[in-house]
């Protein structure tokens, strides 16, 4: 017997054609505390119950800590029910990253090992590379592209890429494979409009929205509290995190990963998958935040 995993209410097409939950679950700090074990892991479950099947994570996440809290949660090991069902791993997309200085020969194959050992699972969906360091990109895609062949991540993306990184990866023959580009965006923080995302669109490259919340509104004043959010939250009967999420995922291109630590904030989020905003919503939301007219840099976390 396995866990209920619900049927995500909007996905997402990968250039490679597989389809993805537009949103999917952030694990950034999850698992960093024995006593919030269980309300974590409780929480991706709800997640995924809810339809919310994509899991975000990384080897630099607590030194491995998230994904074993991520491998506690499918295997279904809590601490106060250490027998619960465990998930079916065939309905999950798991998605982790290697660090810029793991990134190339023998040091990936450890870290995708780890990794998957950690998570308790063969493979990944989608392997990461978290953002440019000093091994060659070429490099990194070759060992990627082996992974793929061995069967150990079904696809690979990149994270922090700025249009020229992108542009370099493309002048790779395979670093056309990427699938992702895993980059902050919410709201409050439009520079990727400018040029990033219109190249990401042209090349068929998934946005995958890191920050989606803006951390609860703590990485720009005001947004949670915005009255254009507020307003347009009391029009669908939602909250303002549910409407930052509808927001985010709008154009049927984005996937955007929010992180929460308890089941009622998953279930909320997953929720925010059925809200339509309309052309009225993204106006009256635009008049708040609006993208900017010029290059700025790439704002990562
Ligand atoms: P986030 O998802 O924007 O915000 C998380 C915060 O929002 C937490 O404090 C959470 O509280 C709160 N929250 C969640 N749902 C809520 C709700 N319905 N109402 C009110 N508050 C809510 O921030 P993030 O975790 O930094 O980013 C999301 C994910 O992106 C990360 O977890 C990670 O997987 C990924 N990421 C990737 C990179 C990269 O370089 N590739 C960088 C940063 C993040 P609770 O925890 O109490 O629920």
């Amino acid at each position: 017997m396995t866990a209920a995993i619900g049927t995500p209410t909007r996905t997402v097409t990968l250039a490679n054609g597989s389809e993805v939950a537009a949103l999917g679950q952030g694990t950034w700090h999850v698992g960093d505390h024995r006593d919030t074990h269980d309300s974590e892991a409780l929480a991706l479950r709800r997640g995924a119950a809810d339809g919310m099947t994509l899991i975000d994570t990384a080897e630099m996440y607590g030194n491995g800590r998230s994904e074993r809290l991520i491998g506690d949660a499918l295997a279904g090991r809590l601490l106060d029910a250490p027998d619960a069902e465990p998930l079916d791993r065939d309905q999950l997309h798991i998605v982790s990253k290697v660090l810029p200085n793991h990134a190339g020969e023998p040091d990936i194959f450890y870290s995708c090992d780890d990794s998957l050992e950690a998570l308790g699972t063969d493979h990944l969906d989608l392997y990461l590379l978290h953002w440019r360091g000093g091994v060659p990109l070429r490099e990194t895609v070759r060992c990627m592209e082996e992974l793929v062949e061995e069967g150990k991540i079904g696809a690979w993306g990149v994270s922090n890429f700025d249009t020229d990184d992108m542009e370099e990866l493309w002048r790779i023959p395979e670093g056309r494979h990427c699938q992702v580009n895993e980059v902050l965006y919410h709201p409050g923080s439009l520079g990727i409009e400018y040029d990033l995302l219109p190249w990401m669109r042209e090349h068929d490259v998934a946005l995958m929205a890191y920050c989606p919340l803006a951390q609860a509104g703590t990485l720009r004043r005001g947004l949670f509290s915005s009255p254009e959010l507020a307003e347009v939250a009391r029009r669908h009967g939602a909250t303002v995190p549910q409407v930052i999420l509808a927001w985010d995922i709008r154009d049927g291109h984005t996937i955007a990963i929010p992180k929460s630590s308890t089941p009622e904030h998953a279930a909320e989020n997953a929720a925010a998958a059925r809200i339509e905003l309309d052309d009225d919503d993204l106006a009256l939301i635009s008049r708040a935040w609006s993208a900017p007219s010029h290059k700025v840099p790439l704002d990562v976390q």
